[in-house]
């Protein structure tokens, strides 16, 4: 492996400030994120975002770097334009002269430390080898979609997400600071290895959960007339088994899960997901062969 840029990027979305909060720190101070055998770049992806204090002014930015979508003019919406300057800037998608973007993000769902990344052989074996040196690494991987590549993190050929939760929206705490650290530390120590080793160093097998679907609030029209129910709350990476609660209604109304057997749900009540009405996720426990 040869990865010569990694660009460390925070504040794609405006009301996670763990990661605004580092790039700051680390403009002061690059050391930390300093390795000798690549470049590290950093950069505030939504500014106005931040400002406000909000996700995103217009829509998602992290769901604008489809290539059709950059290529298309009539796209204007303030997040639309942004994505089309920073696929300028570090692009274009996908001749960019970074190898490896790792996307700092934080989830009101309780996710411990996780990695989102696309199925891709050698994003998988960064994703491994660094749950290997920091277990309570969850890792999920998306497989290649219109979903991993409207992501800004599809503009480099590799593409790291790092979600850690729970913390409230623009909240700062100190212990999900030290996780971030740690995390991206880890990340580029992994890189530089890869990097400088003439061995192979993968790990033989590591778990994984690979995103299978999403389970929607049962209100779409009344909302909110469900929530998550307390026998799902918080019991993210678990398998649920049939007939578990999933929602209690205000009228005490009980929904029960139907969906895949041997799934496991994540993103329980992440907060950023109720305008879309997505409850949860599913994902499947599996082994991986980087
Ligand atoms: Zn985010």
């Amino acid at each position: 492996m040869n990865l010569r840029k990694v660009l460390i990027v925070g504040g794609t979305h405006g009301n996670e400030p763990t990661g605004i909060y580092l790039l700051k720190k680390w403009e002061r101070d690059p050391g930390p994120v300093t390795r000798p055998s690549f470049e590290t770049g950093l950069f505030l992806a939504n500014p106005k975002a931040e400002a406000l204090g909000r996700r995103y002014v217009d829509k998602d930015l992290n769901r604008c770097f489809l290539k059709r979508d950059l290529n298309d003019s009539a796209l204007i919406s303030y997040e639309d334009s942004r994505a089309k300057e920073i696929n300028y800037m570090f692009g274009p998608k996908p001749e960019s002269a970074y190898d490896l973007i790792i996307d700092m993000h934080t989830s009101t769902a309780d996710m411990g430390i996780t990695l989102i990344c696309d199925d891709n052989k050698g994003t998988l074996q960064i994703a491994a080898a660094a749950k290997a040196q920091m277990p309570q690494i969850n890792i999920y991987c998306i497989k290649e979609s219109e979903r991993i590549q409207s992501c800004l993190r599809s503009i480099a050929p590799h593409g790291i997400g790092i979600e850690i939760g729970p913390v409230p929206q623009n909240l700062l705490r100190h212990d999900i600071l030290d996780q971030m650290t740690q995390t991206v530390s880890v990340l580029l120590d992994v890189v530089h290895k890869a990097n400088t080793s003439s061995g192979v160093f993968w790990p033989e097998e590591v778990e994984a959960f690979i995103h299978i679907g999403q389970v929607m609030y049962p209100d779409i029209e009344q909302c909110p007339s469900a929530v998550i129910h307390r026998d799902l709350e918080d019991k993210n990476f678990q398998k649920i088994e049939k007939h578990t609660p999933i929602f209690i209604g205000s009228d005490h109304s009980v929904v029960r899960y139907k969906g895949p057997s041997n799934a496991c749900a994540a993103f329980i009540n992440e907060a950023a997901y109720y305008e879309k009405r997505v409850a949860f996720s599913l994902a499947r426990k599996i082994a991986i062969k980087p």
